[in-house]
């Protein structure tokens, strides 16, 4: 159980301490406005926020309000900080598709054939019996067998999406969701981040309903492979709510190429799985409604 709190925020003459549930420390600051945070420039997110503003999914990602240099010299995007319309927020962040790496970042990986000895004792370190024969024998795995089982582990690679992080209104949070990997699990996970918000579980549902139809009907969703982006839940007593968060890893499907986001990830056919992950989503939220 940790308290993870980069920084305060002031909204509305409250104060709050926010909640950063993935990604380094560093990449997070306050914003110069009031209910906005900053964080770090990529040009790649910058980009995919532009287009964002001006596409049908604009209700369901952070307002972007433009780039900001700070003291340090640093280039930071400033965004609409969700939670400063929530009261004690209970958050959780689930990283959404079948892979968390680009084709590109696979393809570099495969260029490089060493053995990693690092990586093999991350391996065994999870599941003695994931290295093959030879593997043990060597004590080493390839980077691209590493990152392709690394997707296995939890429920990335089956369900299209996996729990990064969460955090309870009161403060506890567990960061430790690496291995979480079937339905039961996941539901299980769901009834604790919900216990004691009766409204929450309807009202995530039918958001998510929403931004599947939306994105159905997204420019930006037909035309770009979303790599490492998350759906941020947020509730508290009065509302829940979902919003897409983090494109720094989503670009363009190449021009000769056209994606469904459902169909299997083969090398080469920059399937994301976005929409495996959306429809495995909702029907965990059902199940967990129904009874
Ligand atoms: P990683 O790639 O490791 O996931 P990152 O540096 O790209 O991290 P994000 O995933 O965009 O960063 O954000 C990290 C965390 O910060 C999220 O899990 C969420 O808790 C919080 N966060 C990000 N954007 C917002 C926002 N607009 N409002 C509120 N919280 C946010
Ligand atoms: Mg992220
Ligand atoms: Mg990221």
């Amino acid at each position: 159980i940790v308290q993870w709190t980069p920084f305060f925020q002031t909204y509305k003459k409250q104060r709050y301490p926010w909640v950063q549930l993935a990604g380094h420390q560093g990449n997070f600051k306050a914003g110069p406005d009031q209910g906005t945070i900053l964080k770090k420039l990529s040009s790649q997110e910058e980009r995919c926020f532009q287009l964002l503003m001006k596409d049908v999914l604009r209700p369901f990602v952070p307002e972007y309000k433009g780039q900001v240099t700070c003291d340090d010299g640093e280039l930071y995007l400033q965004l609409q900080d969700l939670l400063s319309s929530f009261d004690c927020p209970c958050v959780m962040d689930c990283k959404v598709g079948v892979r968390t790496y680009l084709e590109e970042e696979l393809a570099k990986a495969k260029e490089k054939t060493k053995l990693r000895k690092d990586m093999y004792e991350k391996m065994i370190q999870i599941d003695q019996k994931a290295p093959t024969e030879e593997e043990h024998r060597s004590k080493g795995v390839t980077k691209p067998r590493y990152m392709i089982w690394r997707e296995t582990i939890s429920s990335t690679s089956t369900l299209g999406f996996r729990i990064d992080g969460v955090k309870k209104g009161d403060g506890t949070s567990s960061k430790d969701f690496k291995t979480t990997k079937t339905k039961e699990q996941i539901s299980e996970a769901f009834k604790e981040f919900t216990a004691g918000f009766p409204n929450a579980v309807p009202r995530y549902l039918e958001r998510l309903k929403n931004i599947r139809e939306t994105l159905n009907e997204s420019h930006f969703f037909r035309t770009h492979e979303l790599i490492g982006s998350s759906l941020l839940f947020v509730h508290d007593k009065r509302k829940a709510s979902i919003w897409m968060i983090d494109f720094a890893k989503t670009v363009p499907v190449p021009d000769n190429i056209t994606i469904d986001h459902k169909s299997a990830w083969k090398v080469g056919n920059h399937e994301d799985g976005y929409l495996i992950g959306i429809n495995n989503l909702i029907s965990i939220f059902e199940s967990i409604t129904s009874k």
